[in-house]
């Protein structure tokens, strides 16, 4: 992770850094400029979350990596933010899952995905669809962002999406599709047509995710339908929203001053 000219000392050290990890990423085309913009709509609500992995966002974590180990087909799918800022953690999970990763980007171009494949290799990735053979294509969702690979998400069971735009879960769940989607913003339309939605900053939610698909890897399948059966996504996003809400409410009576859970950095 880079720091340059960032003091650690500094309040917002972790959050200056992920900024410059994007910016970062922006220089070498892995980040389009929107990708910065929907960064800053995330930071917001994180602001909201304490900045915390909270116990809705575990909860999800928990039935995602469920999901994803009792799946036929996952697939891991990543765009330019999720590589900037997880590219690692995911290349980990999908090793875990002998999963494919799926470069799958909203703003498509073929040099940008290239750019992605090579990063992602360059971490140890050894399936890396989406690229050369995106041939396929996501029903009702216009050339280029349904380009999709025969082999991964076209065929997937399970779908994991971070920072996913609203259209296109929609569209992968109209398809049957299992949709964990990684996404700070409860209300978005990602999260809500997420069949699981983990509410946190991908840089924590990722390490989460692949320790907990390492915990949860060995259990016997029944153990782990029953993680999935006692899963209400419902509840999990209204647990979300009604955390903020009394979050919000506590800092206003007690004053903002106080906020314990003003930390900076992942936990
Ligand atoms: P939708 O189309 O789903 O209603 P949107 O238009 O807000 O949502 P986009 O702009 O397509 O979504 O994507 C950005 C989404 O990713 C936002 O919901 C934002 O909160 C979320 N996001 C941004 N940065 C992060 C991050 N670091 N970790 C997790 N989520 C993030
Ligand atoms: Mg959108």
């Amino acid at each position: 992770m880079t720091s340059k000219g960032i003091p650690r000392s500094h309040p917002r050290y972790w959050s200056l850094v992920l900024r410059e990890q994007l910016v970062e990423a922006w220089r070498h085309g892995i980040v389009v400029p929107e990708g910065l913009i929907a960064h800053g709509r995330g930071e917001c609500f994180d602001y909201l979350i304490g900045e915390e992995t909270q116990w809705f966002a575990r909860e999800a974590v928990r039935a995602a990596a469920a999901a994803l180990l009792l799946a036929q087909h996952p697939v891991v799918s990543v765009n330019g933010n999720a590589a900037a800022l997880a590219a690692e953690g995911l290349v980990r999970l999908a090793e875990l899952l002998d999963a494919p990763l799926e470069v799958n980007l909203f703003y498509r171009t073929e040099e940008r995905a290239r750019r992605i494949e090579k990063l992602l290799r360059s971490l140890g990735a050894r399936r890396v669809l989406g690229v050369e053979d995106a041939t396929a294509r996501i029903p009702g969702l216009p050339h280029p962002r349904g380009k999709v690979s025969p082999e991964g998400i076209l065929r997937a069971d399970v779908v994991l999406v971070a920072l996913e735009d609203g259209d296109r879960t929609e569209a992968l769940r109209r398809m049957g599709k299992t949709v964990i989607a990684i996404d700070l913003n409860p209300l978005s339309r990602t999260a809500r047509m997420a069949s699981i939605t983990i509410v946190d900053n991908i840089v924590r939610a990722v390490p989460l995710l692949v320790e907990t698909v390492r915990e949860l890897k060995t259990r016997p399948r029944g153990e782990l339908e029953e993680i999935l059966r006692n899963y209400d996504n419902d509840r999990v996003l209204a647990g979300a929203l009604r955390f903020i809400s009394e979050r919000l409410e506590r800092l206003a009576r007690e004053g903002v001053a106080m906020d314990p859970l003003a930390a900076n950095g992942p936990s």
